[in-house]
């Protein structure tokens, strides 16, 4: 095991402007300030919003940045009374909020105005070490590999808090059958839940995956469910499914928005939304978002499908999920 000091190093791959692939680099092993830890990486979760950044759709204000939001590792330095050396952690997207203002005081600190947020604004996981705030970690359930824990960091509590959006909806449409989609079909299931899976046209792997996954119907984003759907939620970047959405939903239902960045949405005729549809987003996570999905994972119990990458493959892990190319979740393994 390495040992962290003020002269060794790390590998990590680099963000350095949009359009640019990832570049690997040697750096300083960071050092914890107070209130953080150091964590050793041991897998780290690939997620669309990496790829909107890479792109440019989703800015980074102060490039060059180690990208990477799914952290799984174990604490190696700690600065912080509540995290010991050796504990396996995850650091999610939330990275840092004051704490002061006014959403933050109201049980809101996803839409703080002042978050920084892992993997755009603090180096993220895409490197063998990083240091996070201590507060913003979450343990790891017990009895998931690293690996397999990856992906429940973003996707899964991004689907997680969309699934809240959805009330009590019984019939739920996911659109877009990737790792956010693959996770909540089993918590759905687990909930006697019926979920309704669209992939892209044509795709009869994904869609025999999503029935795989727990989905109780899957087909092409071009077909109708069978039934009315009490809610749905857009897991893919492609505006046009909002309304194709809004029109397989029942009176009063929600289609959420659970991407970061979107193409736009088409127009469609107000009469789609009467009757008090209603389409809203869902942005970043709470901490309670966290805890709660993490407590829940290991009861379903939520298995999530990975393709591995090392480290130095993370371009490649990345434009294979742009095109589609696995099934699951990908995570990089440094
Ligand atoms: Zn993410
Ligand atoms: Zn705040």
């Amino acid at each position: 095991m390495a040992h962290a000091t003020a002269t060794a190093t790390m590998r990590a791959m680099l963000f350095e402007r949009p359009g640019s692939p990832l570049r690997a680099v040697e750096r300083p092993i960071p050092r914890p300030a107070q209130g953080q830890v150091l964590v050793r990486v041991h897998a780290c979760g690939v997620c669309r919003t990496d790829l909107h950044l890479i792109d440019g759709e989703v800015q980074i204000a102060r490039p060059p940045r180690v990208l990477g939001h799914q952290i799984v590792g174990t604490v190696q330095a700690s600065e912080a009374p509540t995290l010991q050396v050796g504990a396996r952690v995850g650091v999610p997207w939330l990275g840092w909020t004051d704490g002061e203002c006014h959403f933050c005081t109201s049980g809101r600190e996803n839409l703080c105005p002042n978050a920084r947020f892992t993997g755009r604004d603090i180096d993220g996981g895409m490197a063998e070490y990083t240091v996070a705030d201590a507060r913003f970690c979450f343990p790891i359930p017990e009895g998931y590999p690293d690996e397999q824990a990856a992906p429940l960091l973003c996707a899964g509590l991004i689907g997680y808090r969309s699934l809240r959006m959805c009330g009590d909806a019984r019939t739920i449409g996911l659109y877009g059958f990737g790792a956010a989609a693959h996770i909540l079909a089993q918590v759905c299931r687990f909930q006697t839940r019926e979920t309704y899976a669209f992939t892209r046209p044509g795709d009869t792997r994904g869609q025999a995956f999503a029935r795989e996954m727990g989905a109780a119907w899957a087909g092409g984003s071009d077909q109708p469910p069978p039934v009315q759907l009490e809610a749905a939620i857009v897991f893919a970047a492609d505006g046009s499914l909002v309304p194709v959405a809004l029109r397989a939903l029942e009176p009063g239902a929600t289609v959420v928005c659970a991407e970061i960045h979107m193409s736009d949405i088409p127009a469609f005729a107000y009469d789609e939304l009467w009757m008090e549809r209603c389409v809203r987003s869902v942005a970043n996570l709470t901490r309670r978002d966290g805890e709660e999905f993490l407590a829940l994972a290991p009861q379903v119990p939520v298995h999530t499908t990975v393709a591995s990458y090392p480290l130095e493959r993370a371009g490649e892990a990345l434009e294979d999920l742009r095109a589609g190319r696995f099934t699951g979740a990908a995570v990089i393994v440094p």
